[in-house]
């Protein structure tokens, strides 16, 4: 859309400008309660090992975080755990 592209980022930690897209485990804490998030894609500084996080990504786990929050909180869709079925 625009033309004004940033492509070059810098690192606010060390001032290096090389980036690498990584997947982690992200741990997505609030109030006592987690979520862990596989495969979150994250951009890790080359020079420092900074790990930065996309601020959509980061709305993406909050809203997954509270839609299963809210979930567990409805006791009629929660009651029903499925016993372990592991044949
Ligand atoms: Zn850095």
């Amino acid at each position: 859309m625009g033309d004004e592209e940033t492509k070059k980022a810098q690192c606010p930690f060390c001032g290096g400008d090389r980036f690498e897209e990584e997947r982690i485990e992200y741990l997505y804490s609030y109030e006592g309660k987690y979520l862990l998030v596989p495969n979150t894609p994250v951009t890790l500084c080359l020079d420092c090992g900074m790990i930065y996080y996309d601020g959509a990504v980061l709305e993406e786990i909050e809203r997954r975080f509270f839609a299963i929050y809210q979930n567990a909180e409805e006791p009629d869709s929660y009651i029903r755990l499925p016993t372990t079925v592991y044949a």
